[in-house]
């Protein structure tokens, strides 16, 4: 592969950062971890965006979160079609080897990818309507959530779509047979959660209310 090139220096400075302190410090924890494999008891489901920092807002160490992260926090319908799901195949092994206790789905606030969901279903974003959009496909499973929004300005249809991001994910969860078995047995819960970047707070999604509230 010859493409690859050697890290940039910022970057390798910091490593080596970790490795003399965080690492140093903790290094039979390290180990231990190595050894016994990972256990984690969380699966968090996150979007992509670089200020969803998911470790720092629950303080998590390493080996405690088992975390996949995609555009806008989606999880398709279940298909098992023989193709490549990678976001499918992550859902499998943390339900099924891992048997985490919890699957959270964390969606924020300003998704560009809800946001462009919201303009293709617009009929505002042609380009993501081509066959040759990875994004524009990836955002289809949340189009009947866009169909079903109620009528408002576009800002606030745009904020409900992130938080209808969460609701259809975990709906398509429970349509992996083994989601679904887990939960139906009591040995795995589903959480759904959005975060304002700016304000720093928490929303849960809490079923009683059919709706999201502050944590
Ligand atoms: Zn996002």
């Amino acid at each position: 592969m010859k493409y690859a090139r050697p890290l940039p220096s910022y970057m390798v400075t910091r490593y080596q950062g970790w490795k003399a302190t965080t690492h140093a410090e903790n290094k039979s924890w390290y180990r231990r971890l190595a050894d016994e494999g990972q256990r984690p008891r969380a699966m968090i489901i996150s979007c992509c965006d670089s200020r969803v920092h998911v470790t720092s807002i629950f303080g998590a160490d390493q080996g405690e979160f088992f975390i996949h992260r995609n555009i806008a926090n989606l999880v398709p319908p279940y298909n098992p079609d023989g193709e490549n799901h990678g976001t499918s195949a992550a859902v499998e092994y943390a339900v099924n080897a891992l048997k985490v206790s919890h699957l959270v789905v964390l969606g924020h606030s300003s998704c560009g990818g809800v946001a462009g969901c919201y303009d293709m279903c617009s009929g505002n974003a042609p380009e993501l309507e081509e066959k040759t959009s990875f994004v524009g496909r990836w955002m289809e499973i949340l189009r009947p959530g866009f169909d079903a929004l109620p009528e408002g300005d576009d800002e606030s249809r745009k904020s409900a779509l992130e938080k209808i991001s969460v609701t259809v994910s975990l709906n398509n969860l429970m349509t992996f047979p083994f989601v679904q078995k887990a939960v139906e047995e009591g040995t795995l819960s589903l959480h759904g959660l959005w975060n304002d970047i700016g304000e720093g707070t928490l929303e849960s999604y809490d079923p009683d209310v059919d709706g999201f509230v502050t944590i």
